[in-house]
């Protein structure tokens, strides 16, 4: 068949099942709101968690200190190069080294983007004749990786660590080596991993633990550095995987691990080998925004208060809501329910989109208010007498 003729078919397939995704052109406003269509609505889209992207006083520290002077390569704005070749300019180290020691001494390395991390740490690490055991609901760049590697992939139910018990039993005898790997909080359900838990069978049937902390990361612990630090587990995690594209109001990701691990992805990692590095100017703004991140506790108090808020409301008023975090979905089934009363919502001033399967499995499709530190308790209010 005629490819053309094939991607039409396709796509009029996706619209008859409300499937049909587009690019929507939207741009910032002031805290916590975008411009939608014109008008301003309160952002419960984005994963600006701490709501630093419209802290202007933030941004004019930064800019103050950025030189003009084109001598002063820690500002420029391409790396022109990859880090193994003439790309791993000096921010870099800076990063990895700031990094390494909020973890307690481990070592860094810094990634292009959440993506490029997930997506290729397991093609470095795993094969076939290797086991990776995936929660249900990982992230679709960590089901990517892990089908990439050519290793056989076995799925648990979301967050059921009885079931994951039962195939590392049964299996880990039969592979070369077993990896688990699991989100810390999980984007769609808010819900978050019990790591102590994960570490123990990782201890118990000889793994390598994986922990992806893309929406942990700057929003729990101590100082933000994620579920690992609030459970106390840091140490029993082989790599860590954090990005900056969230909390951090910046790009990039990088994985905490010890420096054996590290150097062997350096050399085996083909999307860390194969691309232009970050920015040196992107690489300064995370390290700058790294440092006031570990200090902003006010701002991860008033999150996690604002969520307790938003899900308070939700079953008071009888609706279906699950997790704990600082992500409160709203559970609605059916596709067509999903895109009405994401509709309804920004028609009352509330920015949300119809989350549907694929992203969620089928019959779970969802509008999820993604909160941030920006958002008032007037903010919830909005939302629910929007509903
Ligand atoms: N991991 C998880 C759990 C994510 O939700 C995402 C992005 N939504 C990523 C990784 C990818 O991160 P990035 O946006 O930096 O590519």
């Amino acid at each position: 068949m005629d490819l053309y003729k094939y991607i039409d078919k396709q796509l009029t397939s996706l619209a008859e099942r409300q499937q049909l995704r587009q690019l929507n052109c939207v741009e910032h406003d002031t805290a916590g709101h975008a411009l939608w269509q014109g008008r301003p609505l309160l952002d419960l889209s984005s994963n600006d968690y701490l709501g630093l992207a419209a802290d202007t006083a933030l941004q004019q520290e930064f800019l103050a200190r950025v030189s003009l002077d084109p001598a002063d390569k820690d500002y420029a704005l391409s790396a022109s190069s990859s880090r193994l070749l003439t790309g791993n300019h000096p921010g870099y180290q800076l990063l990895e080294e700031k990094l390494g020691s909020m973890y307690g001494d481990r070592s860094v390395l810094v990634f292009n983007s959440g993506y490029h991390a997930n997506v290729g740490i397991l093609p470095a690490l795993a094969a076939r004749g290797d086991l990776i055991c995936c929660d249900k609901l990982n992230h679709a760049s960590i089901i990517d990786g892990a089908e990439l590697s050519g290793a056989k992939v076995k799925r648990y139910r979301h967050l059921d660590y009885d079931h994951l018990e039962e195939i590392l039993a049964k299996n880990t005898p039969k592979y070369r080596h077993t990896f688990i790997i699991t989100e810390s909080v999980f984007s769609m359900d808010g819900d978050i991993a019990d790591l102590r838990r994960l570490s123990e069978l990782k201890q118990k049937y000889n793994a390598v633990l994986i922990v992806d902390e893309a929406h942990a990361f700057g929003v729990y612990g101590q100082t933000g550095c994620g579920i690992c630090q609030q459970q106390g587990v840091i140490a029993d995690i082989d790599i860590i995987v954090i990005t900056f594209g969230k909390a951090l109001c910046s790009q990039g990701a990088a994985a905490v691990m010890n420096e054996t691990m590290r150097s062997y992805l350096v050399n085996k990692m083909r999307s860390l080998i194969f691309t232009t590095a970050l920015a040196p100017m992107t690489v300064s703004w995370t390290s700058f925004v790294l440092e006031k991140v570990m200090t902003m506790t006010s701002q991860r108090e008033h999150l996690s208060q604002l969520a307790d808020t938003l899900r308070r409301g939700l079953l008071d008023r009888s609706y279906e809501t699950c997790g704990s975090g600082h992500i409160v979905p709203l559970l609605l089934g059916e596709n067509e329910r999903a895109l009405a009363l994401a509709e309804q919502l920004r028609n009352a001033g509330v920015l949300v989109f119809a989350i549907r399967p694929p992203t969620v499995p089928f019959g779970t499709a969802r509008v999820r208010f993604s909160l941030t530190a920006a958002m008032t308790y007037t903010d919830m209010d909005l939302i629910l007498s929007s509903l």
